[in-house]
């Protein structure tokens, strides 16, 4: 597909392109005026319009559901707010700050926790809100870590990515920045050499790819992930567990091999959190832990990613993966699922 095909952000180009029939047109035009659409041309091309259980389609589609609202979901779903006292932060831990520089994204996945939040035009920090945000970093010399999320901050133009970085790098007791993104996979033609030079201007930088299928990672995604890589940034990842789309240990498996095979590590595996509208794609926590059991017992140890579940209300995550040891520590299981005792003065 040529770089300069246009996303589709309207159910009407949705139609066009044959990804949905116009019978459902004006259903997901309510879906779309309440929750932001954008499909770039490159996961637009991925979709399997025949199979109408392709997990890209599921993921970047609108669908009827997302207006069905359940009791427990909640517009803040983990709890951000109580925790944003700076417009663009979010301090949570005492060591690491999220700093939201953009709200919107390359692609609007249907399964965002901050979808309430993200959007075209929803615009970002202003300059007056970036220095007070910088402020409140410089002057809180316990946070060691900056988180740049949004919104996907590689949208930023690499000019303003490359100030946003110089100025973190000028704060002595910041010593990582981390950057969460989707867009190598997203728009793969947007990692370009300048937004790379920008991402090597700070201190320890890591990149953490957000991506939840194997397919995802097409031949221009794994190249622009080779580049981040070569240049010296170490890459991780961070998927979110999903009915319909990664829910079964030989997919999940897939998905974890191709990120290893592309030097990225596996990092977290999310619970899908409980965002609007977004039921139809939740799994059980206990179905969760069946597929990690198993992936753990199929699949190399660099393919495991932490599973764990944002605490709704602003706690914080919390590792919910299956346990192999006993609640008294008196057995524990292997990865055949064989249980062996251990002796009481072990451990
Ligand atoms: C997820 C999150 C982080 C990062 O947590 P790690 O466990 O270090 O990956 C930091 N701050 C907030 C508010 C978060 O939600």
């Amino acid at each position: 597909m040529p770089a300069t095909m246009k996303s589709l952000r309207y159910p009407s180009q949705l139609v066009e392109a044959q990804l949905v029939s116009r019978d459902r047109l004006a259903s997901l035009q309510n879906v779309a005026a309440r929750y932001a659409v954008a499909i770039t041309p490159v996961l637009a091309d991925l979709i399997d319009a025949s199979d109408a259980a392709d997990p890209i389609a599921r993921q970047f589609i609108p669908d009827e559901r997302e207006l069905q609202l359940q009791p427990e979901e909640k517009p803040d779903p983990i709890g951000d707010g109580a925790h944003s006292l700076v417009e663009g932060i979010v301090h949570r831990y005492p060591d690491r700050v999220l700093l939201k520089l953009v709200n919107a994204c390359a692609v609007y996945c249907r399964f965002c926790f901050r979808r309430e939040m993200v959007g075209p035009g929803r615009g970002g920090l202003s300059r007056t809100q970036l220095a007070a945000a910088l402020g409140y970093i410089s002057r809180t010399p316990q946070i060691w870590e900056v988180i740049l999320t949004g919104g996907d901050p590689l949208l930023l133009p690499p000019r303003h990515l490359k100030e946003v970085m110089a100025r973190l790098a000028a704060i002595d007791h910041v010593k990582v920045i981390r950057v969460h993104t989707r867009m190598p996979i997203a728009a793969p033609e947007r990692v370009s050499d300048a937004l790379i030079r920008a991402l090597r201007l700070g201190k320890a930088t890591f990149v953490v790819l957000h991506a939840n299928h194997a397919r995802e990672l097409t031949a221009p995604a794994r190249a622009a992930c080779a580049r981040v890589v070569d240049a010296g940034i170490p890459m991780l990842s961070q998927s979110v567990l999903l009915r319909g789309v990664n829910d079964n240990v030989e997919t999940l498996g897939a998905l974890m091999r191709a990120l290893v095979e592309c030097r990225i590590k596996p990092y977290y595996l999310h619970h899908a959190d409980l965002a609007p509208g977004t039921a139809h794609f939740r799994t059980s926590i206990s179905e969760g832990q069946t597929i990690l059991y198993a992936l753990h017992g199929r699949y190399s140890g660099l393919c495991q990613p932490h599973y764990v579940l944002d605490i709704p209300g602003g706690y914080g995550k919390a590792p919910i993966g299956p346990t192999y040891l006993s609640a008294d520590a008196a057995s524990v299981t292997d990865f055949k699922g064989v249980r062996h005792a251990y002796p009481p003065r072990g451990g």
